[in-house]
């Protein structure tokens, strides 16, 4: 069962990849992927596009690395779109490639729109999603979305947190929360969680920033506020992708290893398709963490 992975002690790993557009971008991610397997995750996933653009791409991809490294792996999918039919057709096409679980999501409005308007055949919430897995296709695993700073649609955070409860209720056994930048969110949401009656693993999403132009552009499209001081230090070299990178990585070690000492049951990277930030930020969590032992001794 997928909960298993985060037993008490042993603070798994996940990696999120995006379907790259090019054969060579294939190339480039497998290289990726191989430098990934030296932290040892206990899945890799995969993005489902918006609109459901790459489909077909996801699972090409989820299957060529469970094949090639021999780790369990997500399909990411979304309602958007999709009839009822066509979510089944997926579905049933992730378990004959050997897809262990899927991220169950309802997806984002087009570009240009703001309200979600579903398929007239298909479904309109992710927790719908989840029950037709659960009902129809139950040896797939189920992880769902988390918000740490609320979804930006929903009416109130009280909405919201029920919406994510009755995603659990329905069967998922792990929510992966949204990219944050304030710890101090993902612990006030986190005990709200837990008080609502949420027992499945709450794994925090990380996303070590690589570039001050994609953050602004991610954070606003997803609702992640990001610190004053973090921007600061990224805007002191507007044009400085290197730097970007190094204040990115060292921020995100920071986060990452305070986030361990407050107990939480593994990590899920946005890693985009490259390995060294990712790969950085493990190992210094790595040091962290002998360096704790060595103190309680
Ligand atoms: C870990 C992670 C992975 C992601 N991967 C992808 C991806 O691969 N592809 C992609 O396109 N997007 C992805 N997203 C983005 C996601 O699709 C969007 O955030 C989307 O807007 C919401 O999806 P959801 O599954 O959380 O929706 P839902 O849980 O359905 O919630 C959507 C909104 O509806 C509200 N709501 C839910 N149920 C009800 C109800 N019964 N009545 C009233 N309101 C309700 C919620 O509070 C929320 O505001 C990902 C997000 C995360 C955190």
């Amino acid at each position: 069962m997928l909960s298993d992975f985060y037993k008490p002690g042993e603070l798994p790993v996940s990696f999120e990849l995006y379907p790259p557009k090019t054969d060579k971008g294939l190339r480039s991610l497998m290289l990726q992927v191989e430098r990934l397997m030296k932290y040892k995750p206990a899945y890799i996933t995969c993005t489902y596009g918006a609109g459901g653009s790459t489909r077909g791409k996801t699972l090409e991809i989820v299957e060529k690395v469970k094949t090639i490294f021999q780790v369990p792996v997500a399909a990411h999918l979304t309602v958007v779109g999709s009839s009822v039919a066509d979510l089944r057709s997926f579905l049933a096409e992730a378990e004959r490639r050997g897809v262990d679980y899927i991220v169950a999501l309802r997806g984002d409005p087009p570009q240009g729109e703001t309200t979600f308007k579903p398929n007239p055949n298909g479904l309109k919430y992710a927790n719908e999603l989840v029950e037709l897995i659960n009902d129809e296709f139950s040896e797939l695993g189920v992880l769902v979305a988390g918000y740490p700073e609320v979804h930006r649609e929903a009416p109130s955070p009280q909405a919201d947190l029920d919406n994510l409860k009755r995603k659990v209720d329905a069967g998922a056994q792990v929510v992966v929360s949204q990219l944050f930048f304030n710890n101090s969110d993902f612990y006030a949401w986190r005990e709200k969680c837990e008080k609502a009656g949420i027992t499945v693993p709450i794994v925090p999403g990380i996303f070590p920033i690589n570039s001050l132009a994609q953050i602004s552009k991610i954070a606003n499209l997803c609702g992640a506020g990001i610190p004053k001081k973090l921007l600061e230090k990224l805007s002191q070299k507007p044009e400085d992708a290197q730097w970007h990178s190094s204040v990115g990585t060292a921020y995100a070690s920071q986060q990452v290893n305070d986030l361990v000492d407050n107990g939480v049951p593994g990590f899920h990277f946005y890693v985009l398709n490259q390995a060294e930030a990712t790969g950085k930020i493990l190992e210094n969590l790595a040091e962290h963490r002998k360096s704790n032992k060595a103190e309680a001794k």
